[in-house]
């Protein structure tokens, strides 16, 4: 189980790949990618090795600058090419990957459920994700708000990054309990659940606390607590051993 995130000038996909093979000591079922080019967000997802979503990925549209990779351990659901991350939001816009378990994401899915959300996965990250797209239509607030609304009201673990169709450059990242470091780049970053896929690039990280949400673009950094107050990121020298 491991996350891999991009933004910046590079293909993404590349980026993404390499990561994730750098994470597959952590062992995992399943693999994906969402990349997004130009308002277009392509989603490739596959069980198994990272080879085979690899050999998945020949031929489709792969160009991004933007892009955000999973390799998932089954907690909810089989392992499965439609239980696999990235997950869409029922309208389509959004994406999201997840390590960890919502504890309380049966209540929220009959909630969903009871308003008319259907589920393509058994995932409770499926539900999370669904949640917050809920939230940012009836409060018509930014993505970013309604994230921090749906963690107030979930109990469990998790690293998350989201990507939505309209904003182009911004990946958007939240963590408790599951590992999130984030590696700094001259006008790129690099996103991961360990500094091993992101050690090849930059040796400047910022190891990313407890309910904290990261609003990562190419040229910018913000964190924030979940009461929405910016933290000062500190940032961590990666040794070269
Ligand atoms: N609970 C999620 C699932 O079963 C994420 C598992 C993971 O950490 O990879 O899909």
């Amino acid at each position: 189980c491991g996350i891999v995130g991009y933004t910046g000038p590079r293909q993404a996909y590349p980026v993404i790949l390499k990561g994730l093979k750098r994470l597959e000591y952590r062992g995992y079922d399943s693999a994906g990618v969402a990349l997004l080019n130009d308002g277009q967000l392509n989603v490739y997802k596959k069980k198994g090795k990272v080879a085979e979503l690899e050999e998945f990925c020949t031929g489709q549209d792969l160009n991004s600058h933007i892009g955000i990779g999973h390799t998932r351990w089954a907690t909810h659901g089989e392992p499965s090419d439609r239980n696999a991350h990235p997950h869409r939001s029922q309208g389509g816009h959004l994406a999201m990957i997840h390590n960890g378990i919502i504890e309380n994401y049966a209540q929220i899915k009959k909630e969903l459920l009871g308003k008319g959300y259907h589920f393509t996965s058994d995932t409770d990250t499926e539900v999370l994700l669904n949640f917050i797209e809920d939230i940012k239509t009836n409060n018509n607030c930014t993505l970013e708000e309604a994230l921090r609304i749906a963690l107030k009201r979930i109990v469990g673990a998790y690293c998350i990054l989201l990507v939505s169709d309209d904003d182009p450059e911004t990946i958007i990242a939240a963590r408790k309990g599951s590992p999130l470091v984030i590696g700094i780049g001259k006008g790129e970053h690099f996103l991961a659940s360990d500094a091993s896929p992101i050690i090849e690039y930059t040796k400047e990280v910022v190891y990313v606390n407890d309910y904290e949400i990261a609003i990562v673009r190419p040229d910018e950094l913000i964190l924030k607590n979940i009461g929405n107050e910016k933290q000062t990121p500190f940032i961590t020298k990666l040794d070269l051993e």
